[in-house]
C-alpha cells in the first residue's frame, strides 16, 4: 500500500476526491461529518476568494464566478461523496457479518462495542461478539 503524498494530503484536507484513495483502508474515508466539514471549509475559502476578486472585477462577474465555483467546488463534490458514503454503508450493511449484527452502527460504520470502524467484510471481533439484530 502506498503512503499519501503531500498532494494527496492537501486533496484529503479539503476532501476534493469523489473516490477513496487506495491508502484509505483502515478508516472510512467519507463520513457525514467529514463531508460537511470539508464542504464548509471549501465554501468559506470560496467566499473569501470572491471578496478578494471583487476588488478587481465588477460585481456581476464576481457573482457568476462565485455561484459556479460554489456549485462545482463546494456542493457537487459533497453530493458525490455522500452518494459514495451511502453506497459503502449499504455494501457493508447488506454483505457483511457486521451488517447483520446488532452492535453495528450504519450511520458512522462503527462497531459500537469495540469502537472500531468496519471497513470491509472482515469483522474486527472475528465474529466472536456477533449478536443478531432483534
Ligand atoms: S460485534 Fe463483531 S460482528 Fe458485531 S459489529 Fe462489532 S465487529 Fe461486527
Amino acid at each position: 500500500m502506498r503512503e499519501p503524498t503531500d498532494g494527496d494530503k492537501l486533496l484529503d484536507l479539503f476532501l476534493l476526491r469523489t473516490k477513496e484513495p487506495e491508502y484509505a483502508v483502515d478508516m472510512p474515508f467519507y463520513t457525514t461529518g467529514s463531508i460537511v466539514a470539508a464542504a464548509l471549509m471549501r465554501v468559506a475559502i470560496l467566499g473569501f476568494a470572491s471578496i478578494i476578486l471583487s476588488q478587481w472585477l465588477d460585481s456581476t462577474k464576481v457573482w457568476w464566478i462565485a455561484m459556479v465555483s460554489l456549485w462545482a467546488i463546494g456542493i457537487l463534490p459533497a453530493w458525490l461523496q455522500y452518494q459514495r458514503f451511502h453506497e459503502k454503508v449499504e455494501e457493508i450493511a447488506d454483505g457483511t457479518l457486521c451488517g447483520a449484527c446488532k452492535h453495528f452502527n450504519a450511520t458512522n460504520q462503527l462497531c459500537m462495542i469495540l469502537d472500531e470502524h468496519v471497513t470491509n467484510e472482515h469483522p474486527p471481533c472475528e465474529g466472536e461478539a456477533w449478536e443478531p439484530r432483534s
